[in-house]
């Protein structure tokens, strides 16, 4: 992990705490933030936050998705923050915690969406080919960059890069990988 992912990640939890913090005090939802730990996670591509409980220590972990943080809105992200502040009060007060009425009272207290969010996964991503470089970059869309990626370079080094289709793991980094690839999956493209 490089520093700036480091920085990155510090500042996510930072940002966090510190929302966390004003809206359990703006509110009257018992959440003891010393039962709390927070996390960032870099591979989630699919859910912006999660809370998970370990009923032993009695200590409720928000993990929260660097991707989302990257691609929300902070206002959008903060809704995020809320709503797993509400799961981390639903464990703490009962040891468990879900979507049902008590969940979305509080979730209404807290101005929290009462959904988790589910983040789209990107169809393709962009991942730079050299060893001390690990730029990579998110694409919805077959663009040229995509299916022509000998012509382009990696935004931060200028090196070569690779395509992965997301949901099948295949990699290219030729027009014509591109069409081998596209050719194997078929139906599953
Ligand atoms: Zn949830
Ligand atoms: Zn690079």
């Amino acid at each position: 992990m490089t520093d700036e992912r480091h920085t990155l990640d510090d500042e996510i939890v930072a940002r966090a705490r510190i929302h966390a913090r004003e809206v359990v005090a703006e509110s009257d939802l018992a959440v003891d933030r010393d039962a709390l730990e927070w996390t960032v996670s870099g591979r989630a591509r699919r859910r912006a936050g999660a809370c998970r409980w370990d009923a032993d220590r009695e200590v409720a972990t928000i993990v929260l998705a660097r991707r989302a943080y990257e691609r929300y809105a902070w206002s959008e992200f903060a809704g995020i923050v809320r709503h797993e502040l509400v799961h981390a009060w639903e464990f703490q007060r009962f040891g468990d915690s879900g979507h049902g009425p008590r969940f979305r009272e509080a979730a209404a207290r807290l101005d929290a969406p009462r959904h988790c969010r589910a983040f789209a996964e990107p169809r393709y991503v962009l991942r730079c080919l050299e060893s001390d470089c690990d730029w990579t970059a998110d694409r919805h869309r077959a663009s040229r960059p995509v299916k022509t990626p000998a012509r382009y370079r990696c935004g931060d080094c200028g090196g070569r890069y690779e395509v992965e289709h997301a949901a099948s793991g295949r990699t290219w980094t030729t027009a014509s990988g591109y069409g081998g690839a596209k050719a194997a999956l078929g139906e599953e493209w």
